[in-house]
Order: structure tokens, then sequence, then C-alpha cells
């Protein structure tokens, strides 16, 4: 997996997990539509047995099945068997014939080698009486047994009798005994006389605790398949939707991945044409937008930036430096070339001699600032970081330093002012800028050095009155080997303050320069207490 490319990876993730979502997603449907279907024909079943319970009824004594009783219906088969559980009517799909035992209310499964059936009995007890017993002769004119499943409620009838007639007391009675059931052992649930165009009747229905008619068996059949065959289909496209699927996902996964990965390459290839060119001065083309690919675009500019501005330093640094070696050199090799030369006599060449010594020591002082700047550029760890007593360090350098020109010194130290700082870096910054003030002073001229500390930020400034700096030159005073044109003289090699920018640098502050040209000026050194 190493070797593949980027956009292949994420062909193949994608691919892998709309698969995954889509067959969990397809998977779960499935089971749970097939669960349902499953209960959904199962509850059909049972509706339709009791739907047919109430097609069934004893009329004047003789079974009766409705006209409404479906046998056959949405592939369910119902059939009606008497109490001696004999075949009365109905469809028995083939090979269902006396298979299962019969037990009320119970949903149960049949196998056999056309498959797999659900079976549902309902026993008809017929409990629920309904009698019209004219109210004049007291004769039973209508009467049916029937099957409930609801709930019995008993009922407060009120008792009416008809002149020369019977009363409602009586008609129950003529009912509970033509059914040969006890007053004890049945339950008037309605007793009344509804109005009829001809004949006035009793209307007495009431519901006895044991069934006194031979009771009737409903047998409900369905193929379990029917829920099955659905799914069979379902499952068998599947197969060739699956693949199918599984190649647009990839198909989309490719394009999104290539879509995502172009920008990616364009930056790849920008970014071996500026490698192979060698050119930093080129620039990774990008639409300025906020998106993460133009954002890595501008930060790989910004890069590019950066190096380009630190190779050209470098190799100006290398320039500058071999330049001001170049120069000592050429006189040291002229002197040399002088003294031995015939014409040169004992004077001559003690005059060479003192002028390549010279030579020699400028040579030994640029190689220290050198070798001085090399180390400070190799960053902190090199140096020991100790919490210095920064008033009595400063004091003791102003002290000790030697002046010149008649330049005069005054020092005004805040006491106590301790900061984490390297001894001999401190050391080499104030007498860099005190030997600057001294260099680029006036004769007779004056140097203030202050130290102050407050809110933790230490403010250490060299003041002089001398020959101050032009304004453009201010900014370029910091950059190595840099010298204004009006010190171009002094003998320093513009490494000084490089040097104490580093050092301010190393130690987490700033430095800062002010100045008047003709009047003086000012160097700002701030640091920072860490809290
Ligand atoms: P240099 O060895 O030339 O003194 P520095 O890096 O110390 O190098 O200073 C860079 C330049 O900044 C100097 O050449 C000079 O032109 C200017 N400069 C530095 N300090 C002062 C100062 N106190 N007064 C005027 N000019 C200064």
């Amino acid at each position: 997996m190493k070797k593949i490319s980027f956009k292949a990876k994420i062909t193949v993730w994608i691919t892998l997990l709309i698969t995954a979502v889509c067959a969990v997603s397809i998977a779960g449907t499935l089971l749970l539509s097939r669960g349902v279907a499953k209960k959904e024909l199962q509850n059909s079943l049972i509706a339709a047995v009791e739907k047919n319970a109430d097609e069934i009824e004893y009329k004047n004594g003789i079974l009766e099945i409705e006209n409404e009783f479906l046998f056959y219906s949405d592939g369910i088969y119902c059939d009606v068997y008497n109490e001696n559980l004999e075949y009365i009517n109905g469809r028995i799909p083939e090979g269902l014939i006396d298979t299962e035992e019969f037990s009320n209310e119970a949903l149960k499964t049949h196998s056999n080698e056309q498959g797999m059936y659900y079976i549902y009995d309902i026993c008809m007890n017929f409990q629920k009486y309904e009698y019209e017993i004219d109210v004049f002769s007291g004769q039973i004119i209508r009467y049916e047994a029937d099957f409930s499943l609801s709930e019995v409620t008993e009922c407060d009838y009120k008792i009416t009798q008809f002149d020369g007639g019977i009363s409602t007391e009586d008609a129950i009675d003529i009912a509970l005994s033509h059914a040969g059931v006890s007053r004890e052992n049945a339950k008037i649930t309605s007793a009344q006389i509804p109005g009829y165009d001809n004949r006035q009747v009793f209307q007495i229905e009431f519901i006895c605790n044991e069934p006194m008619l031979g009771s009737v068996w409903i047998r409900g059949t369905v193929a379990a398949d029917a829920a099955e065959s659905a799914f069979v289909a379902i499952n068998q496209s599947l197969i060739y939707i699956i693949p199918v699927f599984i190649l647009i996902a990839a198909l989309g996964a490719y394009f999104l991945s290539k879509r995502t990965i172009r920008p990616v390459e364009d930056i790849t290839r920008s970014a071996a044409k500026i490698s192979s060119g060698n050119d930093l001065s080129k620039r990774i083309e990008t639409d300025g937008g906020s998106n993460e690919i133009s954002l890595l675009a501008q930060t790989f500019n910004d890069m590019l930036e950066r190096l380009q501005s630190s190779f050209e330093s470098e190799k100006r640094f290398t320039s500058d430096a071999s330049h001001e070696l170049r120069t000592p050199l050429a006189v040291i090799k002229a002197e040399c070339e002088y003294a031995l030369s015939q014409n040169a006599d004992r004077e001559d060449k003690e005059e060479a001699l003192s002028s390549i010594n010279e030579q020699t020591d400028k040579m030994t002082a640029l190689v220290n600032a050198l070798l001085s700047l090399a180390r400070t550029e190799q960053g902190a760890r090199r140096f020991h970081f100790e919490s210095l007593n920064l008033s009595s360090t400063v004091r003791d350098i102003c002290s000790e330093f030697v002046l010149s020109k008649g330049i005069t010194l005054t020092a005004e130290i805040s006491e106590g002012i301790f900061f984490d700082a390297d001894a001999s870096l401190i050391d080499l910054l104030l007498k860099n800028l005190l030997s600057n003030a001294v260099s680029y002073g006036k004769e007779n001229g004056s140097i203030k050095v202050k130290l102050t500390e407050n809110d933790g930020k230490i403010v250490l400034s060299v003041k002089d009155n001398g020959i101050g700096i032009k304004e453009d030159d201010l900014k370029r005073i910091w950059s190595r080997f840099y010298r204004a044109e009006s010190s171009r003289n002094s003998g320093g090699f513009g490494l000084g303050l490089a040097l104490v920018d580093r050092i301010t640098s190393l130690h987490g502050g700033k430095a800062e320069a002010n100045s008047v040209f003709g009047e003086g000026s000012e160097f700002i050194i701030t640091f920072f207490k860490k809290i």
C-alpha cells in the first residue's frame, strides 16, 4: 500500500466506505422489512380468520355459513370443522389435510415439501344467544346463537308488560328455557322491544357461561413463502445491482480524488520546476483563495521568499567577507614583494613589515568579529544563560571601558536589575555600542548609558552626541557589512551592530536606533523579563 499513489488510496478508501455503508444499510433494510412482512402476513392471517368467525352462526338451531365467509382470499385459506374436528367446508392447500393438531388462537408453522405455512385456528363456542319473542303470545319468532370475542357486560333492563301479553321477565324465562340455560348460568346483555311495523316482540340477548351448542373450528392457512419470495427476488436483483453500484462508487471516488489532488499536483509540478531551474525567484501560481490548497501554495511561496532572501544574504555575506579579507591580503602581498625587491633598503623593509603587521591585526579583528557572529548564529544552546545582575554588569563595563577623543561617559543605572542572560554576550553587546559611540563621536563629546526596568521591561540605552546617522542608513545599519557613507573610513567592518542585533534576539529582546544626522544617536536595547 506504501507505493500506491494518494489518488488511488483515496479512491479505494471512498469506494470501500461507500460500499460498506450501502451494504450495511441494504442488509439492515432487508432484515427489517423481512421481519415486518412476516409479521404483516401473520396479522392478516389472524384478521382473516377472526373476520370469518363473524360469518358463522346458528340460526333457529341450524349452523349457517354466510356468503361473506371467504374460503380463499389473498393467499389465505380458511376451512370449517365441527366439534369432532371433522371437515365441514373450505379450501385446504394441498398436502395440509389433518397435518397439524388444532389449538385455539395459537399461531403455528408447518413445513412440507411445498414449503412453509402459517396456521391459525379459532374454536368458536356459541354462547351468545338472541331471541325474538312475541309480546302477546310469548311465541319464539326467531333465535340465533352466535360466537362472540368481545367483553360481556350485563345490562339493566326495564320490565314491560303489554295488556293481555307477557312481561319482559316472562320473555327472558321463555328464551332461557328454550336454550336450556338456567338463570344463574346466563348474563342478560339486552332485553328490549324494538319497533316493528306489524308485530311487537321482545328482543332478548344473553350470554351463557357454558356453550350449549356444538362448537366449530375455523382454520386459516397461508404459505409463509408469500413473504419470502419477494425477498428472494430482491436478493437476486441485488447480485446484479451491487457490482454496478460499486463500479459507480469507484468511478465517483476516482473523479473526486482526481479533482481534489489536481491542485496539489500543480503545486508539485511548480515546485519541481523551481527546484530543477534553481531559480528561487519563481513562485507557485495561486488563486489567492482561502482554501487549504491555496494556503499551502501561499505558505510554500512565503517559504521560498524567506529562502531566497536568506540565500541572497548568505551570498552577499560571503562576497563581503572575502572582499574585506582580500584588501589586507593584497596590501600584505604588495608589501612583501616590495620588501623582497632589490631596491628596498633596511628602512623600507621595516616600513613594509610594520604595514604587514597592521594589516594582520585588521584581519585578525575581522576574523574574530566573524567568529563571534558565527557563534551567535548557531543559536542559544551554545551559551550559558543564568540570572545575571545586569545593573552591576553594565556598571563594571562602563567603568572599565577605555575612552578616547576626550569623550566622557556618564552612567545612570537602576539598582538590582536581574535578567536571564549570558554574561559574555552582554559584555560583547555593550562594548560594541560603546566603541561605536566613541568611533562616531565628536572630539570632547559625551556618552550617556542608561539602564532601567519597568513592568518587566528592561531598557538599556547608549546615547551619544556624535555624527549621527542619515534616515536612509538607519534601517540598514543592522545588516552585516553595512557602513554608512559618512563613516566608511572609520576602520570598522560593519559587523558590530549585526552582532548586537543577534545577541538581543538570542535574549528574546529587540534592538532599535534613533538618530539625528549631525547631532547624535541613541541605541535602545529592550529585554522582556519572563513572568
Ligand atoms: P562598524 O564596524 O562600521 O562600526 P557597525 O555594524 O558597528 O559597524 O555599524 C554599522 C554602521 O552604523 C557604521 O558603519 C556607522 O555608519 C553606523 N553607526 C553605528 N553606530 C553609530 C553611532 N553611534 N553614530 C553614528 N553612526 C553609527
